[in-house]
């Protein structure tokens, strides 16, 4: 097994235990995680632009969890980020420090040292948090609400080859 197997077999393990809800809905999602973790999970747009390159950050608080994300993303784009900050939550890689905990309100100078740890992933985690995230998404896609526009069908299509070559081992 190479490790891009052994990668997904871990995140595919992971994902099992994840209460992913069907049909998928994000909020419900977060909503289910937020339960399980006894902290809940918000998630907001960031008020003015990001930091470039950086479209979400997750940010622990003293009583819940945030997932900023790029106030202009939406929809699947939307949904693509949060998961891929979900993926960094479940997966441990969101330190609880000091630092964050103390601030229930983000202050100026916090928000930079924020992004920077954000940056500060380490390429196991960020490969980690990307599979994991494309694993939800697969989901997402796959159990979309029967409401959903013509682009989750096209998105399905396009995924299928994929799904159809991970199961094989
Ligand atoms: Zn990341």
């Amino acid at each position: 097994m190479n490790n891009f197997h052994r990668l997904h077999a871990a995140c595919s393990a992971y994902l099992r235990r994840l209460p992913l809800p069907v049909p998928f809905d994000l909020d419900e999602f977060c909503r289910r995680i937020g339960a399980e973790r006894s902290r809940p999970l918000v998630v907001l747009p960031w008020e003015s632009a990001m930091p470039a390159g950086i479209t979400g950050t997750c940010m622990p608080y003293g009583d819940r969890d945030v997932i900023y994300h790029q106030p202009w993303a939406t929809g699947l784009h939307r949904t693509q980020i949060v998961l891929h900050e979900i993926a960094h939550l479940v997966c441990g890689h969101v330190a609880h420090d000091t630092l964050s905990s103390q601030f229930e309100m983000v202050q100026p100078g916090i928000h930079a040292r924020m992004f920077a740890r954000h940056d500060n992933y380490g390429d196991e985690q960020e490969r980690e948090a990307e599979m994991l995230a494309s694993l939800m998404m697969e989901h997402a896609v796959t159990h979309a609400a029967r409401t959903d526009d013509a682009l989750v069908a096209r998105l399905h299509a396009a995924l299928a080859p994929t799904m159809r070559s991970a199961s094989r081992g």
